[in-house]
Order: C-alpha cells, then sequence, then structure tokens
C-alpha cells in the first residue's frame, strides 16, 4: 500500500481548488451553482500575445530552453522592472519559472533547512504556508487585523520576528483580500526588517497591474534600497494578461539565490514551456492600454460587491485596492441558525450552509488562516454577481 511522505503529511490540499470542484459537482447534478470560488481573470489572452505565440511554434520555438528562461524574457524582465518599479537587474538576478507558484518553490527549495521560520501575514494565499511546510520550514502565521486592512503592521512584525527567521512574505495587492499596502506602510515594515539582517523578503507582486483609484502599488526593494540585497521581487503573466495556462512567472534577486533557483529547477521541471515564454515576451513588451477596460470592469464588480456585502447584517469588508477578490468578516453571523437549522459555528459551516440553502461558492476563512470570514472572487460577469448578491442578502436575512 502507499505510505505518503513525512512531507507529504504535513501538506493540506488547495481548499480553493476544493470549493470548485464541490461547486462543479453540484453542477453536474444540474444545480445553477453560482461560483465565486476561482483564482483567475475570466478575459481571454490578448491577441498579440497569442499571435506571438503562434509565430513562435512557426519558428520552431518548440525545443527546450536555458533552464531559468530565454534571454529575450529575460531582458523583457528586466525593462520590466525599470519600467515599473526602477529596479535595475542583470539576467544573471532574474529567474523564470512554470508559474509564481513554482518561483516561490524553486526559492524556499533553495534556502530553507529545518526549523527555519517563514512568516506570513494572514489572511494569505493558501500555498504560502504548505510549500513552506513541504520544504521542512516553519510557517509562522501571523494574523493582521481588519482595522489596519488585513496588512501586518511594523509592531506585529518585530513581535514575530526571531533569530530563526529566515523569509518575510509580502502579498501585495493581496489574494485573499485584495489589500494593497502603500509606499509608506513598507516604509514602517522596512524600518524593523532594516534591524534583523537574517531576514529576507519576498514580495508576490503578481496582482500589481490590478489596482483602482488611487492606490499607487509599491514593492519593498524599491521603497528601501538597502534591502535590495535580501529581497526576491515576485511578479508573472499570469494575472494582469490572463495567462494562467500559459505558466510564466519570474522574480529577480541576489545572483546567489538565483543560482541556487536555477539549480533546483535544472532537476525539477527544466524550463518552462518555451512558446509561453515567447508569449510572455510579447506580454511584458507589448501594449498595456487593454488592461484600462479590464480594470473598469473589474472595479465595477468590486463595488457591485461591497455593495451587497454592506447590506447584509454580520458580513463586513474593507475596500480592496486591487486584485479580484472581497474578503468579508462574518463575525456577525457566529452563532446563528440557517433555514435548515444548522448552528453556524464557524466561517466553514457559513460557507457550506450558503452553497446548499443558495447555491453561492465561497471560500471560507479558515483556508487563508483567518476567521471567520470568507473570499469572494469577482472574476466573473456583473448578472452573476448580482445574481449572487441576491441570493446571499436572502441568505443572511433568513439567519435567526
Ligand atoms: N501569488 C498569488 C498571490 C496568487 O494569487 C497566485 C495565483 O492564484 C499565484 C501567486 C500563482 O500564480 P501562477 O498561476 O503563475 O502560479
Amino acid at each position: 500500500t502507499f505510505e505518503p511522505s513525512d512531507a507529504l503529511k504535513r501538506v493540506k490540499p488547495s481548499a480553493t481548488l476544493a470549493v470548485t470542484q464541490k461547486a462543479r459537482d453540484l453542477k453536474a447534478k444540474g444545480i445553477d451553482v453560482i461560483s465565486l470560488g476561482a483564482g483567475e481573470p475570466d478575459f481571454d489572452t490578448p491577441d498579440h500575445i497569442k499571435e506571438a505565440a503562434i509565430d513562435a511554434i512557426r519558428r520552431g520555438e518548440t525545443k527546450y530552453t536555458a533552464v531559468d528562461g530565454i534571454a529575450e524574457l529575460k531582458t523583457a524582465i528586466i525593462k520590466k522592472f525599470r519600467r515599473d518599479n526602477s529596479l535595475e537587474y542583470t539576467a544573471a538576478q532574474v529567474h523564470v519559472a512554470p508559474g509564481g507558484k513554482p518561483v516561490i518553490f524553486n526559492a524556499f527549495a533553495a534556502s530553507l533547512n529545518p526549523g527555519d521560520e517563514v512568516i506570513i501575514p494572514a489572511p494569505y494565499w493558501v500555498t504560502y504556508p504548505e510549500v513552506v511546510r513541504l520544504l521542512g520550514g516553519e510557517a509562522v502565521c501571523v494574523k493582521t487585523d481588519i482595522g489596519n486592512g488585513f496588512k501586518i503592521t511594523a509592531d506585529e512584525l518585530a513581535a514575530a520576528i526571531t533569530p530563526k527567521t529566515r523569509w518575510l512574505i509580502l502579498n501585495s495587492p493581496s489574494n485573499p483580500t485584495g489589500m494593497g499596502y502603500s509606499a509608506e506602510d513598507l516604509r514602517a515594515l522596512a524600518d524593523v526588517l532594516l534591524k534583523h539582517p537574517q531576514v529576507w523578503i519576498m514580495t508576490d507582486d503578481m496582482y500589481e497591474h490590478i489596482v483602482y483609484g488611487d492606490y499607487k502599488f509599491a514593492t519593498i526593494a524599491e521603497v528601501e534600497p538597502r534591502l535590495y540585497d535580501r529581497t526576491l521581487t515576485m511578479n508573472g503573466v499570469s494575472k494582469a494578461y490572463s495567462m494562467t495556462g500559459w505558466r510564466i512567472g519570474y522574480a529577480a534577486g541576489p545572483v546567489e539565490l538565483i543560482n541556487g533557483m536555477r539549480k533546483v529547477i535544472s532537476q525539477t521541471t527544466s524550463n518552462p514551456c518555451s512558446i509561453s515564454q515567447w508569449a510572455a515576451v510579447a506580454a511584458l513588451n507589448g501594449d498595456h492600454s487593454f488592461l484600462d477596460a479590464r480594470n473598469a470592469a473589474f472595479l465595477r464588480r468590486r463595488d457591485l460587491v461591497l455593495d451587497w456585502v454592506n447590506q447584509c447584517e454580520g458580513l463586513v469588508a474593507p475596500t480592496p485596492e486591487g486584485a479580484f477578490y472581497v474578503f468579508a468578516d462574518c463575525a456577525g453571523v457566529i452563532g446563528k441558525t440557517a433555514p435548515n437549522g444548522t448552528v453556524i459555528e464557524n466561517d466553514n459551516d457559513f460557507c457550506s450552509a450558503l452553497l446548499d440553502a443558495e447555491a453561492v461558492a465561497v471560500v471560507p476563512g479558515i483556508a487563508f488562516g483567518l476567521e471567520p470570514g470568507f473570499r469572494i472572487s469577482y472574476a466573473t460577469s456583473d448578472d452573476l454577481l448580482k445574481e449572487a448578491g441576491v441570493r446571499i442578502k436572502r441568505f443572511c436575512a433568513a439567519l435567526t
């Protein structure tokens, strides 16, 4: 019989994928489920990017490439960091992998030893603590406060750092909250980090281009150049360019770390898909004006969701600055009884009862390390979001 490894036993399967699957199962039974669980834009990859991939196939760019990325893509990434973040890197400081997720894996595989601690502000993207645990590290999850927009404060960070802290992960705008760190927020965290040279910083900037209103994106190596030598600035094409299926993520940081990550990738996945790399070159170097219309659509949907969340008794959510998620605190419904008689004791109960009663799928906060709450993904049509609002409002009103 199969006996899982100790490493595997430490890992939980992805809760967001589990919710999406449950919604899919109900749909297969003919139930009209509205799934607000997905973590991908509902827009198509722009045509100029697809054309670049088709051209690459025709040119025969269909073989192994340099393991951590073709020179043309590294050049496009260097230009991107200079253009958007005023950060200077050389090709030897750039790593490309089959998605943002593998970039994170490669960085931790290259640097973590058993017992090394990684500080992860909660609510967090589900993958962080699991990858840390898979690789033998200790995930130190620090719960944040809704009053501070679910962002870690300088005091909370200072209290979490120990001599064993190896990394801090910063994700802005955040999955699952959509909240973004301002340059001032990062300045305060940088002041703490400067006192602890053993702590490296991994910034997950995946949602950099999906931002709203006055929010101005910032990343910590730009805000505090003295942290440049211990920051891995991570990004990718999945979300901004609607390229989740193409599998390209990238990062830039200190050469020794990048060399280590190349060693990991050379013995695991090898290079990311050659065709996708050419598509990513076109994405990064190409016209970005399509983002305006997409962000306008996301903003409209964000406001639609916030409008109904705020009308539900017991729910409260801060206004996200980016990404396509709203994280609603549901402390106000805990202890209430659903129409089917279930007492809602936690956010998992809330989400299950909501799915059963009204066929709306959202992901419970416990999956992201902060209870009680739930994540709503608004990467779906206005009509579905409006209908979801009708159902959730009806569900909350029926709680006693
Ligand atoms: N980082 C965050 C915060 C994400 O939300 C996601 C995707 O859900 C990723 C990284 C992973 O991106 P990729 O699909 O490129 O692996």
